[in-house]
């Protein structure tokens, strides 16, 4: 089961981000998130990303998006 990082509700199993639409849109953005989530999903999709790493990688994907 994959729950939400920030409010713990539960995801689909496909979820490639621990985090809901709701959260994701509050935290970066309808549209940033939007974005992580499509980077993500062609990660996985070249076989590259795991769990593990999933939150890991949310706060390096947005260090180049401080400016806004
Ligand atoms: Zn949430």
């Amino acid at each position: 089961m994959v729950k939400c990082v920030y409010c713990g509700c539960e995801l689909s199993d496909e979820r490639v981000i621990e985090v809901c639409d709701k959260c994701g849109g509050s935290v970066w953005g309808e549209k940033m998130f939007n974005t992580i989530v499509h980077n993500m999903e062609t990660a996985r999709a070249n076989g590259d990303l795991c769990n593990d790493h999933v939150v890991r990688e949310i706060p390096r994907e947005t260090e180049s998006f401080r400016e806004f």
